[in-house]
């Protein structure tokens, strides 16, 4: 269960939950029905991710943390882009060249029993192009008898195939030693624990971002972090503010329009994961003149589920009047209600208007992120609340909290040990006045409950 999963150290497992990692990603590549999930089911051993019991935000499961030989790296599921495309033209190349711009090394999954069709064609011209290490993948040799068709693939020029039974195990040892050997030692990801802290900039389109990006950027010298020295996105800008470096991730996404096509949308939401990914804070613009839609909605949820620090602008602040004004309120506290405790900040990207109080709002975010509560300080707090406002009896039956401790930072994490049971309202309460009493402005919590008999 979740809480056992804390205290046994395994909290990792779950995707997005962590801190940021730099971890290299791993993409698995092929058209629709060559094995891709069975492949990442194998690669994983079917482990189940751990689920937080977070209201509104859904997980939608494409990242996975996975491990190989003592190397940990971001495992990306394109098959799972499948099922989220479905109703559209599905675009089999688009999906490639996501997958190449937000991966350190591909697998590209053929069916050896098939052979290449022209769709595994479409998608090698976009593969061969790319600058990212290539493993290539002859699946469905469940047997010696497969080896055959396997070994034709050496035509392509894409090195050795790897033939592997996804379905049986068959090869994926040697699959993934390959794959270890292709991973760079550092992902593209965040570095958590040095170098400039690291902002996303995210929005709906035409929200602002880029105008905002410009601003902050002007008369600033603006280094272009090519990396890996490839021209491939994602690009970051270091951007002095407030006297201090910056690291906003993937502006070559905010910059470009890419992917105008059908299902962009889709491939933007990727996008914004992988961009919150590398970084360690969000800066969510929302457009002050215009009602908050359930796209602004989504990728708060997205911020929310990465575990990011959060920073809310409403951008093209000099465009309302009085009555949109009231109406924002309004709108404010029936929609963004769960996210109250994020620094706001009202905002011109065109005119300037209070741009310079961006900076405070993050670093605000960031310190709540960073901070750890000493354990006889947390128990101290808790003990009070618990004597001032006792948990409901159920059935007669008073439950017990008997100890807290904070299990992690990045975001804080704490674990609350009770006896018997301990009610969800009540793990909000506390929850609630944990946010107040230790003032944790801008940054998502999380409590985990270990329940003992
Ligand atoms: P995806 O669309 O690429 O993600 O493919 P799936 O993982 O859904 O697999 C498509 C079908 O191929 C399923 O019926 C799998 O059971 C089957 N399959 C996957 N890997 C193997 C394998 O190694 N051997 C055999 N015989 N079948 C496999
Ligand atoms: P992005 O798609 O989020 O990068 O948005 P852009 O930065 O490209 O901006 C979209 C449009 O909104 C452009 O026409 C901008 O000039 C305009 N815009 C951006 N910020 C402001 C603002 O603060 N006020 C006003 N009035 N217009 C803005």
């Amino acid at each position: 269960d979740e809480d056992l999963a804390l205290l046994t150290g395994h909290e990792d497992e779950a995707p997005y939950s962590a801190a940021p990692r730099n971890l290299p990603v791993v993409a698995v590549v092929g058209r629709p029905n060559v094995g891709k999930s069975t492949l990442v089911n194998r690669i994983l051993g079917r482990r189940e991710a751990v689920v937080e019991d977070r209201p509104g935000v859904t997980r939608d499961r494409v990242f996975y943390e996975a491990e190989w030989t003592g190397k940990d790296f971001w495992l990306v599921d394109t098959g799972g882009w499948e099922d989220r495309v479905q109703g559209m033209a599905y675009r089999v190349a688009e999906q490639a060249e996501v997958a190449v711009s937000l991966a350190d090394v591909v697998m590209f999954i053929v069916d050896a029993n098939v052979g290449i069709t022209t769709t595994d064609e479409q998608l090698l011209k976009v593969l061969r192009k790319a600058k990212v290490p290539l493993v290539l993948v002859a699946n469905k040799v469940d047997d010696q008898r497969g080896e055959l068709e396997a070994a034709a693939l050496w035509n392509l020029g894409l090195g050795e195939p790897h033939a592997v039974s996804a379905l049986h195990g068959r090869g994926s040892g040697d699959l993934l030693d390959a794959v270890v050997a292709a991973m760079p030692e550092e992902g593209r990801g965040a570095a958590a624990d040095h170098g400039p802290r690291r902002v996303a900039l995210l929005g709906r389109p035409n929200v602002g971002k880029s105008s905002l990006l410009n601003r902050l950027a002007k008369e600033q010298r603006v280094v272009v972090d090519d990396i890996a020295g490839t021209t491939r996105d994602p690009v970051d800008e270091k951007i002095t503010l407030g006297g201090k470096e910056w690291t906003f991730v993937d502006t070559a996404g905010i910059r470009r329009r890419i992917l105008q096509a059908q299902g962009a949308d889709y491939y933007a939401s990727l996008r914004t994961r992988a961009a919150l990914d590398r970084a360690e804070v969000a800066v969510v613009l929302l457009e002050a003149s215009e009602p908050i839609s359930t796209q602004d909605l989504k990728i708060i949820d997205m911020v929310l589920e990465s575990g990011r620090a959060l920073v809310l602008a409403f951008n093209k602040w000099d465009l309302l009047d009085e009555e949109r004004h009231k109406a924002l309120e309004h709108e404010i506290e029936r929609d963004l209600a769960h996210v109250a405790w994020a620094p706001r900040v009202n905002i011109s990207a065109q005119t300037g208007r209070h741009a310079e109080k961006l900076v405070p709002a993050i670093e605000t975010s960031l310190e709540s992120w960073d901070r750890r509560i000493a354990t006889g300080r947390l128990n101290a707090f808790l003990g009070q609340l618990v004597a001032a406002h006792p948990h409901p009896l159920r059935g007669g039956k008073q439950s017990r909290i008997l100890f807290a401790t904070q299990a992690r930072t990045r975001p804080p994490r704490f674990v609350i040990f009770a006896s018997g049971f301990l009610e969800h309202g009540y793990r909000r309460f506390i929850e609630r006045r944990l946010r107040e009493d230790f003032a944790f402005t801008g940054s998502p919590i999380v409590i985990g409950v270990r329940i003992r008999e």
